[in-house]
């Protein structure tokens, strides 16, 4: 597996584990961290190599004897700022997955899933979003995941590799996310430093669709054991949305606060790249046998009150300094 050390990787490794597979992780720890996986370290059926996938010969050996390849790691940030490198993305997603999809071929493997994402359709003027309409990414993120899973389908089709994409929702839960990465945890850490005031980015309007990561965990597993075509593409989601004014009030109730005042940055997205809108159609995944248990709110509150726990974060009058 790549990027199991993040937060959706290392839930997804634990879970491979506890069912008596045996796990190797590659992981650079640009974003992921040791603590996600310090658990899972003692277990003999782990290994865990800290290596760049942009660097073949870091990793090259860890594909030997590997029947399935689960690949999450990314350049995770949906966020571009002006002044950043506009490769970064083309690097972390397309890049690192051509070097991977290459040395499984080289390596004999014949299964491949991919952690892509919603953001690959841009704005849909189709609500919700099936998985055959055109995709017109917004986002170098968005751009090079689709890319990613162009170059997916050409290996499944050359070389008889069977291939999983699945196009994640938002997902949630308890691992803490650096500030700045995520609406639930910037909301919570930008109201534990200031509790009068907070800032939505965008008009507060933009509504997406929210999945909890230990379901996200199912639905990949689910997915590979019942979709049996050569190449496999899935929303993996609920079938609602959630709007970010809302997450607002969650989260302000969440820590006890009152009389906030909302500072509205305007506009439609929260940033350039950002899908303002989007509900995920989820038919096929349902048909498949598999459906959310939680709706997007039920998922968001969960999240922030594990999020709040994780972070030392209490309710108002024992507001702790916060880590980031
Ligand atoms: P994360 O940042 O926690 O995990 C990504 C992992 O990849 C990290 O552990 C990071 O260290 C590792 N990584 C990145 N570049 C690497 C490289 N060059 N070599 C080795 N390791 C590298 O993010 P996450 O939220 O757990 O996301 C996992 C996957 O799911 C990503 O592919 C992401 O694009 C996708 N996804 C996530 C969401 C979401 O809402 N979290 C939504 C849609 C898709």
């Amino acid at each position: 597996m790549t990027g199991g050390a993040g937060c959706i990787g290392s839930d997804l490794a634990e879970v491979l584990l506890s069912r008596g597979d045996r796990v190797r992780v590659i992981d650079n720890l640009s974003s992921g961290k040791v603590e996600h996986i310090e658990a899972l370290l003692p277990n003999p059926n782990f290994r865990f190599i800290e290596a760049d996938l942009l660097h073949r010969e870091q990793w090259d050996d860890a594909l030997d004897g590997v029947d399935m390849v689960y690949h999450l790691a990314a350049n995770p940030d949906v966020k571009f700022t002006l002044g950043d490198a506009t490769d970064k993305d083309l690097q972390q997603n397309l890049i690192v997955t051509y070097n991977l999809l290459e040395s499984a071929r080289e390596h004999g493997i014949r299964r491949f899933a991919f952690a892509s994402t919603s953001a690959i359709y841009g704005i849909s003027p189709v609500q919700p979003i099936p998985e055959n309409v055109s995709p017109r990414p917004i986002s170098l993120y968005g751009a090079t995941k689709l890319g990613c899973e162009a170059m997916i389908s050409a290996f499944s089709q050359l070389f008889g590799m069977q291939c999983w994409v699945l196009r994640f929702a938002n997902i949630v839960g308890p691992k803490v996310r650096k500030r700045g990465r995520t609406v639930i945890s910037d909301f919570l850490h930008n109201l534990a430093a200031n509790p009068g005031r907070l800032q939505i980015l965008g008009n507060g309007h933009q509504a997406k669709s929210y999945l909890l990561s230990n379901e996200c965990v199912e639905a990949i597993l689910y997915v590979v054991e019942h979709a049996h075509d050569p190449f496999n593409v899935f929303n993996l989601g609920g079938d609602d949305s959630l709007s970010v004014r809302r997450i607002a009030d969650i989260v302000i109730g969440a820590m006890g606060l009152e009389d906030v005042e909302l500072a509205f940055t305007g506009g439609e997205g929260g940033w350039p790249g950002d899908v303002p809108r989007f509900t995920l159609d989820v038919a096929a995944i349902n048909a498949l046998g598999w459906r959310a248990r939680h709706t997007s709110e039920e998922a968001v509150t969960t999240a922030v009150h594990q999020t709040m726990h994780a972070a030392g974060i209490s309710r108002a009058g024992e507001l702790p300094a916060c880590r980031q």
